[in-house]
Parts: structure tokens; C-alpha cells; sequence
């Protein structure tokens, strides 16, 4: 379980460095595949040495090479928190690998290592749209709209494998309903939602329809939550103005992780705890 975690965070961490180019790029509209990463003060290209995530950072001091120039511990953190993210979905999917590697089906095995698939590129998505957002308000649909093909490719492949239509239709009525809600609120309430959350929205629909109602129901709704708290807390500390315009991304995303991994412990402790179960 714990080499399984630490393989996961190690490619994470790759995934992760990856992430600090396309968080970087992809808003200035540039290739993420050329030309290769060089310091953005000298200008000399990053040997392959020390692009180790994480580990290069530390062993330079947080320093370019060759001209000594600062580099933002903004790098590691994101190789760092993304191989944690990683880990910890591989660590909640593990359960559900190891049921069906037990059960001997290749189909079973197949199944649950595309759906692990599914929720890492998930992860990664999630982490490069609240960095974007962050710096700039903006979810690029250069990550959104093929997170739409990709993620709902997978999770549909997985469906077939499984014989589970139920769960395919759940994920396209939960990326309607989501897409459909966050429309309304966007014509409703004049500048509140930006296209780009509408769109988000959708997709994360998808991923919560197919886990399931409550996760669906917790994902959407913790989103609104995690976002007004937000908002509160940074109203409070004056960190905004009150039309300051907050971006709303991160709160979707983390609002629709909390419905993927507790939605139903927290549907159950619900209604549990207005006595309907
Ligand atoms: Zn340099």
C-alpha cells in the first residue's frame, strides 16, 4: 500500500512539473512542448539533472545554475502538492483495484486501472485550472474542453467494460444538470459566474454523476459552500473588495473532490442527522 502510494506520488511529482509549464504557458497562449524550459532570467536551457522535481530545487538552493538567479519555490510546491494529490487518489481508489485484481477477471482489472486513469488526469487537470485561475481568472478552454473527451472517453470506456450503462447515463445527466445550474446562475446573476466556470462546471458534473447522486449532490453544493467561505474569509481579512471578483474555480474543484471522496459518508451523516436514516 505504501510503495503504491510513493510510486503514485513519484509520478505525480513528474506530472507536477509538467503542470508549472502548462500553468505558466498555456495562458500566454505558447506550445507546451517547445522550445524546452530554460531560465527565464539567463535564458540557458535546464539540464535533465536538474529538472528533478522537487529534489533539484533543494539541491540548487533555489537557484538557476548558471546565473544565480532566484527561482520561485512556487515550482517545488506545485511538484510537491501534486504528488500528494496523486498519492491520495491512489490510495482512494486502492480499494477498488485490489477487489478487482482479487476477483481474477481481466476485464474487472482493465476496468478499475482506467477509472484510476480517469480521477489522476482529473487531479492533474484540477491543479493546472485553480493555478490558472488564480493568476489570471481565466479557465482556458485549451484544458476544459478536452478534459471533456479525455475524462468522459475514460469513464465511458469503463462503463462498457463493466456492462454499467447506469453509471454512464448518471455521469451525463450529472454533467447536464451541473452545466445547466451554472448557466442559470450565470444569466440570473449578472457577472457571478464566468463562461468558463459554466463549463468547468459540466465536466465536473460528469465525474460526480458517475460516482454517484450524493457525490453529485455534495460536489456541486460543497462547491457553493467552500466558495462562500472563501469569500467571507477574504472580505473579513480585506484581502477584496466587495466586487473585487474572486475566482471561483478553485471552490468548484475542491467542492467537487470533497463530493468524489466523501459524498456519500456525508449524504449518509445528513440524513442521519435530520432523521431520515
Ligand atoms: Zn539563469
Amino acid at each position: 500500500m505504501i510503495v503504491f502510494a510513493v510510486l503514485a506520488g513519484v509520478f505525480g511529482s513528474l506530472i507536477g512539473s509538467f503542470l508549472n509549464v502548462v500553468v505558466f504557458r498555456v495562458p500566454a497562449g505558447r506550445s507546451i512542448v517547445a522550445p524546452p524550459s530554460a531560465c527565464p532570467s539567463c535564458g540557458s536551457r535546464i539540464r535533465a539533472v536538474d529538472n528533478i522535481p522537487v529534489l533539484s530545487w533543494l539541491v540548487l538552493r533555489g537557484r538557476c545554475r548558471d546565473c544565480g538567479a532566484a527561482i520561485s519555490i512556487r515550482y517545488p510546491a506545485v511538484e510537491l502538492g501534486t504528488a500528494l494529490g496523486f498519492a491520495a487518489v491512489a490510495l482512494w481508489r486502492l480499494p477498488a483495484l485490489v477487489d478487482a485484481v482479487a476477483s481474477g477477471s481481466g476485464t474487472r482489472i482493465a476496468a478499475a486501472m482506467l477509472e484510476l486513469v480517469a480521477y489522476l488526469y482529473l487531479m492533474a487537470v484540477s491543479v493546472a485550472l485553480a493555478l490558472i485561475d488564480l493568476d489570471t481568472h481565466r479557465l482556458p478552454d485549451k484544458i476544459v474542453l478536452p478534459a471533456y473527451a479525455v475524462g468522459g472517453g475514460l469513464l465511458i470506456l469503463v462503463g462498457i467494460l463493466e456492462g454499467d450503462g447506469w453509471s454512464v447515463l448518471r455521469a451525463l445527466i450529472g454533467g447536464a444538470a451541473a452545466f445547466l445550474l451554472y448557466l442559470l446562475l450565470g444569466l440570473t446573476k449578472q457577472g457571478a459566474m464566468g463562461f468558463g466556470d459554466i463549463k468547468l462546471a459540466g465536466l465536473l458534473g460528469l465525474y460526480l454523476g458517475w460516482a454517484g447522486w450524493s457525490s453529485l449532490a455534495i460536489g456541486v453544493f460543497g462547491g457553493f459552500v467552500i466558495g462562500g467561505l472563501v469569500s467571507v474569509a477574504l472580505l473579513v481579512a480585506r484581502r477584496v473588495k466587495r466586487d473585487g471578483g474572486i475566482p471561483f474555480g478553485p471552490s468548484m474543484l475542491a467542492g467537487a473532490w470533497l463530493g468524489l471522496v466523501a459524498g456519500p459518508a456525508i449524504w449518509t451523516a445528513y440524513l442521519r442527522l435530520v432523521g431520515l436514516a
